[in-house]
């Protein structure tokens, strides 16, 4: 494999570096025969969407390795080097790993429905009194995160406190992460005082509960463009009103805020990164929710010394030009060109 030299102002310190890459690292030190791969412009550690499902083309669709390797070549090419999927309709099988052409992948295994919450059949249907066992079951089967649907319709209950404390203190118990969607009061209240890990979608959530979430260490997940395009199209989504202003009070707490889009095609947290910029996150912060501050929180290390080879690279300043983002000019994925 060819040793790669990038040169570049590094985000988010604002520094010009040059980076010799050997294999999937990267390096301070010259690499003597480096081909030149990147000279100037600005360099991101490879974006991040935090809240997607590739594999199914939609709700209760089968999980289909075709899908998924369409998929998470999208994100690859929009610049997208690491994926949380919270839930799937399957396991992420191993050859995604092992494939140097896709973008890593950290899973929460299959979706955790307990009666009446979410489409029945798509994830793995468990009763309230299963669900701790087959969290931790998802959890230690995965990249150490399991996913609970915590509510679903408007009016239903959500999960009860009691029930998802157990399912937290379980997960963490095996060093692992819970991950609970939540869009009504009293799911995310629960999900709040159970201690997850992030909330995803949040809509609904109690500003009053961001002091506790940034304390705690919960993230939010808001998924905007996902409601937004529904909002937009006329579909009433209850709380999406305020969810601007919960998720502008949350990132002031605090609170870790990061882009997930949650829709199909997939390569477009670009899109999502404005509507961060419009719920008022200031383009540094919209930015870094895609990218080195996504990273950091999933324990990837951001353009240092002996981190992972993924960066993009761009010819305007993203954070200053948003729009450039979708579209690198080039993709470094553990340390192999790739676009
Ligand atoms: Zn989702």
């Amino acid at each position: 494999m060819t040793a790669l030299r990038v040169r570049g102002i590094v985000l988010p310190d604002r520094v010009e570096r040059t980076f010799w890459i050997d294999g999937d690292r990267i390096g301070t030190e010259p690499l003597p025969g480096a081909e030149t791969v990147v000279d100037g412009g600005w360099l991101l550690p490879g974006l991040v969407d935090a809240h997607t499902h590739p594999g199914s083309t939609g709700p209760g669709h089968p999980f289909d390795d075709g899908v998924l390797r369409d998929d998470l070549g999208a994100h690859r090419d929009a610049g997208v080097l690491l994926v949380r999927t919270p839930g799937s309709a399957g396991r992420i099988p191993k050859w995604v790993d092992d494939d140097p052409d896709l973008p890593r992948v950290r899973s929460a295994g299959r979706w955790l429905a307990t009666p009446g919450r979410f489409f029945p059949g798509w994830g793995r249907d468990v009763t309230e009194a299963d669900l701790v066992e087959a969290a931790v079951e998802e959890a230690a089967a995965s990249s150490g995160w399991c996913k609970v649907i915590g509510d679903w319709l408007p009016d239903d209950p959500a999960v009860p406190l009691s029930v998802l404390t157990a399912v937290v203190e379980a997960v963490h118990a095996i060093g692992g992460k819970v991950a609970v969607h939540c869009q009504t009061a009293e799911g995310t209240r629960n999900a709040v005082e159970a201690g997850v890990d992030s909330l995803e979608h949040g809509l609904n959530l109690d500003p009053a509960l961001v002091d506790r979430m940034a304390a705690q260490g919960t993230a939010l997940v808001p998924t905007l463009g996902a409601f937004g395009d529904m909002a937009e199209r006329g579909r009433p989504v209850r709380g999406w009103d305020a969810h601007f202003g919960t998720v502008g009070a949350a990132l002031e707490a605090g609170v870790t805020v990061l882009a997930g889009t949650d829709s199909r095609p997939c390569g477009t947290v670009a899109a999502e990164v404005g509507w961060l910029i419009r719920a008022g996150l200031g383009v540094e912060a919209a930015v870094g929710a895609a990218s080195w501050t996504a990273r950091e929180w999933l324990g990837v290390p951001g353009l240092v010394e002996g981190a992972p080879a993924d960066l993009v690279a761009y010819d305007r300043d993203p954070t200053v030009d948003p729009s450039v983002l979708g579209s690198p000019g080039r993709v470094v994925l553990r340390g192999r060109v790739v676009g």
